[in-house]
């Protein structure tokens, strides 16, 4: 599979786990959350769900790039005046946790498997929303690949992009390609469910793509276009059995992507 040059990383990556078999990497709103932060924070501070969701279209149809549309969701909230320790609290009063992510994250742990968050959002706003969620001692304990923020002295706020030259303006795929280059590579899972994980989808072993209430399934729309195979998912919980029996040695890849 061919590769896209790397671009240039504005921000540090946590050391990779090199002496592992398996490893999940999962995307953060909508999929660890049960609802995307920064869609909820554009729909009732910004521009509105309307405006959003016929951005979204664009850019799945190729005539914006995410990290473009992505910009001008935050700007939208900036512009109605909502500062980013505001924006913190809203999301940590209304963004909740997958049912399932708690035992899943539990399991991944006593099973001697990493989870890394790889995420579109900014890595403060996800801290703070997790260790609301699931504690301060397991919120930082997790790593997180995310973008970052700058905010300014009058209290304006932008996204700090991770790869400012990508228009993922977060290229995925950057997080799970030097797993692929080890000489062992793990077994890589991969956790999504919209534009943002693109870059990253086909790169994963197995590919579990959320299932949304709403039908907005952008991720699962790509995926089938591309004809790149995925598992769907409604929670954590039902995924939690394809990934041990395959860290158990029951199923192989094949056995659950093909199933
Ligand atoms: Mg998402």
């Amino acid at each position: 599979m061919s590769e896209p040059s790397a671009p240039e990383s504005t921000l540090p990556y946590p050391p990779i786990h090199r002496d592992k078999r398996f490893v999940v990497l999962s995307d953060w709103d909508g999929t660890i959350t049960t609802h995307d932060s920064n869609d909820y924070m554009t729909d009732n501070l910004g521009f509105g769900k309307a405006q959003r969701r016929a951005g979204n279209l664009e850019i799945l149809a190729g005539h914006d790039t995410f990290r473009d549309g992505f910009r001008k969701m935050l700007a939208s909230i900036v512009a109605n005046g909502h500062t980013f320790e505001e924006c913190k609290e809203i999301l940590r009063q209304n963004i909740k946790l997958d049912p399932g992510f708690k035992d899943f994250y539990a399991w991944c742990k006593e099973n001697d498997v990493p989870v890394i968050i790889v995420s579109s959002g900014m890595a403060p706003l996800i801290r703070a929303v997790l260790s609301n969620l699931i504690g301060d001692a397991d919120a930082a304990d997790i790593e997180i690949i995310a973008n970052d923020v700058y905010v300014f002295p009058d209290g304006k706020w932008e996204i700090q992009f991770r790869h400012p030259s990508s228009g993922f303006g977060h290229d995925k795929s950057q997080a799970i390609l030097p797993y692929r280059k080890l000489p062992q590579p793990p077994t890589l899972f991969f956790f999504g469910d919209g534009v943002s994980d693109i870059s990253a989808a086909k790169y994963a072993d197995v590919l579990f793509v959320k299932t949304k209430e709403d039908g907005e399934n952008d991720l699962s729309v790509y995926c089938q276009r591309e004809g790149i195979k995925h598992i769907l998912f409604s929670d954590f919980s039902k995924a939690l059995p394809t990934v041990e029996s395959i860290v158990k040695g029951e199923k192989t890849i094949e056995d659950v992507i093909n199933a």
